[in-house]
């Protein structure tokens, strides 16, 4: 029995961290930590095991990854170089809408407000010329060019937004250097058993099949869809998203590059899922995201090699999944990061930034005087927020569309939506609005391209665009357009943008 006063061992200072897994999150959750708090402060531990290995696969991300970087001390260019990694400039959806259609989803913008009203609700009303051409990101990335926005916010070019693709496994092991050059202590060993505590019930120890064991104050569960501590121990649950995102295997296969690297991902619907293709310097990343209900396993190989440009570097390698999330993200004294927090499929390019928002969200939740329930609660609240947030988007590309050839299309066009989504589709449709919370990850830009993209034509527009004497707004338009093709003009192409970063000299910007 504890003495009054005596603090239990879960409400003491939390000294001591240990992650358990050393793909992208484990390591990006030692980078974050370690870069944070001092080594006396906090002694963090990582253990992974090479025998079981890393998930691999990983390699295209969202703008926000690069502020995460910066954060860390990684300076771009070293990355890039060390992580054959590419810019990425948005997502070309092919076969999406419909067969034989594409569409761009860019980071950045399209064209400028006017009057207070978002630029699309100008299109909308003119419909004078293609989306495309207003925006800068889709007019560079769609004719290979990239550079990093113009520093002077006059510039057309200062609008430019961008991300990274990049070797997974090449990024977890700069992450790596980092946080071990950051106080980091690694520890190679598999774990064989997590060991509770039965009064609290909170993971008292690991032990490693060589017998060695780890104690910490927190656990942060990196360990990939087996969540060997949030699940396998704690028995957190899991919320299944399957009859919304029926996809649940996926084949990778890295192919020799059949040219220049363009500076976008590449997204191919196919008759049960969808194909990417991540062009790095070195090779090209292309995988086949499928639901086994309505393929199995050679027919989506054959469809994902019919669908390579280059040679095969490796056989095609196999993942299976379960679309959803953990019930709790943080239960008890383990906090799940990565997969072992749960999974939407890349299609979004969505989960490292996940991991991202999991360890920014608990350092600003830390629980450095220990374990208070309303904080783990607070960090439950905000990551089902935004699981569910990228859920809802990701979901409006099956949805939406006008494809009906295979049954696999007739079933994701016709499956009930989440009501949060249903009702943003439906103010759309109607109005041409979207309606976004003040945090969401994708913000107007990112729907108005998939909602206009997939096949939605809003039947109206915001009046309050009306208001500008059409003549005039179709010569604002024009020289819109105009700018941003001379702008495109202006840069590199990416490869020679690339070329001068590999041979160690500065980009001009
Ligand atoms: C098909 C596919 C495509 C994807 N594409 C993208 C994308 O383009 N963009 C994006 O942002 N995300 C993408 N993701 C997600 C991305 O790959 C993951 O979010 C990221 O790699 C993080 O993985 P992880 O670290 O959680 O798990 P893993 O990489 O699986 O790492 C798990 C770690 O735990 C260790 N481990 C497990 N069990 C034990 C044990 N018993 N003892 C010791 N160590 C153990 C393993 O050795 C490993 O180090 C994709 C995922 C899939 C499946």
């Amino acid at each position: 029995m504890r003495c009054p006063g005596e603090r239990s061992m879960h409400d003491k200072p939390v000294t001591s961290v240990v992650i358990a897994g050393g793909g992208t999150a484990g390591w990006m959750a030692a980078a974050t930590l370690s870069r944070s708090f001092a080594p006396e402060a906090l002694k963090i531990t990582l253990v992974e095991s090479a025998e079981i290995g890393t998930v691999g696969v990983g390699e295209a991300t969202i703008p926000p990854i690069l502020p995460l970087n910066a954060q860390l001390g990684i300076d771009e260019d070293e990355l890039v170089r060390r992580t054959q990694g590419t810019y990425k400039l948005g997502i070309e959806f092919v076969d999406w809408g419909a067969r034989g259609s594409r569409y761009f989803h860019p980071f950045g913008s399209y064209g400028a407000d006017l009057g207070g009203v978002a630029f699309h609700h100008h299109w909308l009303r003119t419909r004078e010329g293609a989306l495309d051409d207003y925006s800068l990101n889709a007019r560079a990335a769609l004719s290979g060019r990239f550079d990093r926005p113009a520093e002077d916010p006059r510039s057309v070019l200062s609008k430019l937004s961008y991300a990274l693709h990049f070797d997974a496994t090449l990024y977890a092991a700069l992450l790596r250097e980092r946080s071990l050059a950051q106080g980091v202590e690694a520890i190679e060993g598999k774990i064989a058993e997590v060991v509770l505590d039965p009064a609290s019930g909170h993971v008292d120890h690991l032990s490693l099949a060589d017998g060695r064991v780890l104690r910490g104050d927190l656990y942060i569960d990196c360990t990939g869809f087996r969540g060997l501590l949030i699940e396998q121990a704690l028995q957190t649950g899991y919320e299944d998203w399957s009859h919304w995102l029926p996809m649940n295997r996926a084949l990778a296969v890295p192919t020799a590059p059949n040219g220049p690297p363009v500076p976008f991902t590449r997204s191919t619907a196919d008759a049960a899922g969808w194909r990417w293709r991540i062009p790095l310097q070195h090779r090209v990343g292309n995988g086949h995201v499928y639901s086994s209900a309505f393929t199995d396993e050679a027919a989506a190989t054959e469809a994902l090699v019919a669908g390579l440009d280059g040679a095969m570097l490796a056989d095609p390698r196999t993942l299976s999944f379960t679309t959803g999330r953990r019930r709790k993200a943080w239960h008890k004294n383990v906090v799940a990061l990565g997969l072992a927090g749960g999974f939407v499929e890349p299609l979004e390019s969505t989960s490292i930034h996940l991991i991202q928002r999991g360890v920014v969200t608990l350092m600003s939740l830390f629980p450095a005087a220990g374990f208070v329930q309303a904080e783990i609660d607070c960090y439950n609240r905000l990551m089902q927020t935004e699981m569910e947030e990228v859920r809802d988007f990701v979901i409006l590309h099956y949805k939406q569309t006008l494809r009906d050839d295979t049954p696999f299309w007739r079933q994701v066009q016709a499956m009930p939506v989440p009501d949060s989504l249903a009702e943003r589709m439906a103010i759309f449709a109607h109005s041409g609005r979207v309606l976004l919370g003040p945090g969401e990850l994708f913000r107007e830009t990112s729907w108005v391209a998939v909602l206009l993209g997939q096949g939605i034509m809003p039947r109206g527009h915001d009046p309050l665009a009306d208001a500008i004497p059409e003549k005039d707004l179709r010569l604002t338009l024009q020289r819109m357009r105009a700018v941003i093709g001379r702008g495109v003009e202006a840069l590199p192409t990416h490869a020679d943008f690339l070329g001068r970063l590999s041979v160690g000299r500065h980009p001009t910007t």
